[in-house]
């Protein structure tokens, strides 16, 4: 190259350089506004936005779609024994077993303190309830070992929600997993319940209200 063409170059690359690095701090920036810190997961926004994005696709090929609402059993217990930090570390192990136990479409999220949540596209109630029973096993079975020696064990409560029979909105879905997540609290913790198990219960004891009962 003669020089003023080098010195052309030069002046190319910089500007290449600097919008390459604009990128990747604006991809940072986008990472860390749909990922939860403690975790790794993506956070409570990331996962309304996809569920929205994932019932639109499920009415459009008429696909089937779970939603699965975990909350650790008696987490303050496990805070006011073994303190915060100790807590803590059981979070992040609980989002390792989760993202371990599902595949590359699913999406697992924090949603909030000790909540989770996770999509399953393409997934009915009988799959759906394979998934949260292997999640729950799972669950009940991880070692999370903390100072001198110790070691804290967890279990876990899954409500399931699943489209279109349980909910035809985020909303509603999100509010009759949580509905069944109470119910799965109720009955003694470290269980999995279907909303549709209480739908079909609410049915047999009041068949005249079917359309009601489905509109809720
Ligand atoms: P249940 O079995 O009914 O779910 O009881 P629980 O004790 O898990 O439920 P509760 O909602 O009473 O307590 C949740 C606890 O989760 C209280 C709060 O201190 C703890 N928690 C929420 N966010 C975090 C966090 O980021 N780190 C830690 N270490 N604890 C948290
Ligand atoms: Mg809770
Ligand atoms: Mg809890």
């Amino acid at each position: 190259f003669l020089p003023d063409e080098i010195e052309i170059l030069g002046t190319f690359a910089h500007l290449a350089a600097g919008a390459i690095e604009n990128a990747r701090l604006h991809e940072q920036t986008q990472d860390l506004a749909v990922t939860d810190k403690l975790t790794g997961l993506r956070n409570r926004r990331y996962f309304a936005q996809r569920l929205t994005e994932e019932i639109l696709r499920a009415v459009r090929y008429t696909k089937p779609l779970s939603l699965l609402l975990l909350d650790i059993d008696d987490f303050k217990r496990i805070n006011d024994t073994h303190g915060h930090v100790a807590g803590d570390l059981v979070l992040q192990s609980l989002g390792s077993v989760l993202t371990g136990q599902l595949r590359q479409v699913d999406l697992a999220a924090r949603y909030g303190g000790e909540e989770f949540t996770i999509v399953l596209p393409e997934t009915d109630f009988v799959g759906a309830r394979l998934v949260a029973e292997r999640i729950r096993r799972a669950a009940s079975e991880m070692v999370v070992p903390i100072s001198a020696g110790r070691e804290i064990r967890v279990t876990v409560s899954v409500g399931v929600a699943c489209f279109p029979l349980c909910g035809d909105t985020a909303e509603r879905l999100v509010e009759h997993a949580d509905q069944a997540l109470y119910t799965a609290k109720q009955e003694g913790k470290n269980r999995v319940c279907l909303y549709r198990e209480i739908l079909k219960a609410q049915l047999e004891q009041e068949p005249g209200r079917i359309v009601e009962l489905l509109n809720q």
